[in-house]
């Protein structure tokens, strides 16, 4: 069973062109990190021209009614898996170590298959994807003033894998069918903008809407292998230093290596990291920690080689592995984001104020997080395909 499902790739094109023609629907477009990197790629534009600004200007030219940046909710995640990871090292006898990631789908497909007795040492924080769905469909609808079916949410992803994410019987708590109505690839994507007749690379640039549109240079290198792990030990630093660490303090986790290490001292606690991307890596490296060979607080786990840059569902360039270039242009985007903390987004710190209140507080809960155990991964490749309510028994 194919973990990231490339091998199952579905096209979602013409119910997004569909919800686009439907006037009583209101549709909420978010572009993940990784997405700006490689757009262009597909559609003959170059790196210089191809930006996200620009982006933006062709959904809008599509008819999408608000248009969003899946960075805002990276930042949440942060603050969502930076607090949790604070609590697991605080509570380490109780909480076995390491925590492991979990806002990819396809490594987390890939845990409960290979070793199911490691899923509770998945982070319980949900994907980027699945929060930004969960916050449109909730404080977002409530700020719009419309009822929350009315909305369709749409994601564009590197990823084939977030298709099936977004399918999950756990994943529809606003209470209103799935937080994520439609995932589209960076493909389908450039599909459609070349089915539409329009021209992007001669487009101006746009910026996203408010509020959910904000994200800084952190969420950004959520694209790119280690990014995950280097936005959260930005944060993690700030919520035991009080104040932030030099925004590159944490570089080492950068790089297109398959299995990287780093040791770090966290306010006076020391810390060993890992980050893996690729699943040939991830065994490995599981393997090592069970053999005691090897022993982390927190991993990274990245299905494709060079994280989402090099995802299933961007651009193929015949005869080229374009994640490491694709990871420099986020990279860059970070260096000069006016904000490189996820604590520091306001759009962010807003919706705590207004409506979460504090990281892991119970709607923070209800809506942010999610227990792995409980869905079924499907019994073999013959069976529906579908991943099913029953709880897993591990
Ligand atoms: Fe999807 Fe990114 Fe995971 Fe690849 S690494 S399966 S693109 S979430």
């Amino acid at each position: 069973h194919c973990p990231v499902g490339a091998l199952r790739e579905r096209d979602d094109t013409e119910r997004a062109f569909a919800a686009l023609a439907d006037p009583q629907t209101v549709t909420v477009v978010q572009v993940a990190p990784a997405v700006r990197a490689a757009w262009g790629e597909s559609l003959g534009i170059g790196r210089e021209q191809a930006t996200v600004k620009r982006l933006v200007s062709a959904l809008r030219k599509m008819g999408f009614d608000y248009i969003f940046d899946t960075t805002f909710s990276a930042d949440l995640t942060i603050m969502e898996e930076g607090s949790e990871f604070l609590g697991r090292l605080k509570t380490r006898g109780d909480n076995p170590l390491p925590m492991f990631t979990s806002c990819c789908p396809g490594w987390v497909r890939f845990l409960k298959s290979q070793y199911p007795d490691l899923v509770g040492q998945l982070s319980t924080a949900k994907s980027p994807q699945q929060m930004f769905g969960a916050v449109a469909k909730s404080y977002y609808a409530k700020l719009l003033g419309i009822e929350p079916e009315r909305i369709c949410c749409v994601s564009v992803m590197p990823c084939i894998a977030k298709k099936h994410e977004a399918e999950l019987p756990t994943m529809n708590s606003a209470g209103c069918g799935h937080d994520v109505d439609i995932v589209l690839t960076t493909r389908e994507i450039d599909r459609m903008i070349r089915a539409e007749h329009i021209r992007a690379g001669e487009l101006g640039e746009e910026e996203f809407d408010a509020p959910l549109g904000e994200g800084s240079g952190a969420g950004v290198i959520f694209g790119a292998t280690g990014g995950v792990m280097e936005a959260a030990l930005r944060s993690a630093y700030y919520l035991t230093a009080g104040k932030n660490p030099d925004p590159d303090a944490f570089r080492r986790v950068r790089g297109m290596d398959g299995w990287k290490e780093a040791a770090f001292d966290l306010n006076g606690t020391p810390l060993k990291v890992a980050v893996v991307s690729g699943l040939g890596n991830t065994r490995r490296l599981i393997e090592a920690v069970q053999n005691g060979k090897a022993r982390y607080d927190f991993v990274e786990v990245m299905a494709c080689p060079g994280g989402c840059s090099g995802g299933g569902g961007q651009p193929i360039l015949e005869g080229e592995e374009p994640a490491g270039v694709r990871n420099e242009n986020l990279y860059g985007l970070d260096q000069s984001s006016k904000i490189r903390f996820s604590h520091e987004n306001s759009a962010v710190l807003r919706v705590y104020r207004d409506y979460l209140e504090k990281p892991l507080s119970h709607r923070a809960h209800e809506l942010l997080h999610t227990d792995h155990r409980l869905w079924k991964m499907p019994l073999s490749p013959g069976a529906s395909g579908r991943e099913t309510a029953e709880p897993d028994r591990t």
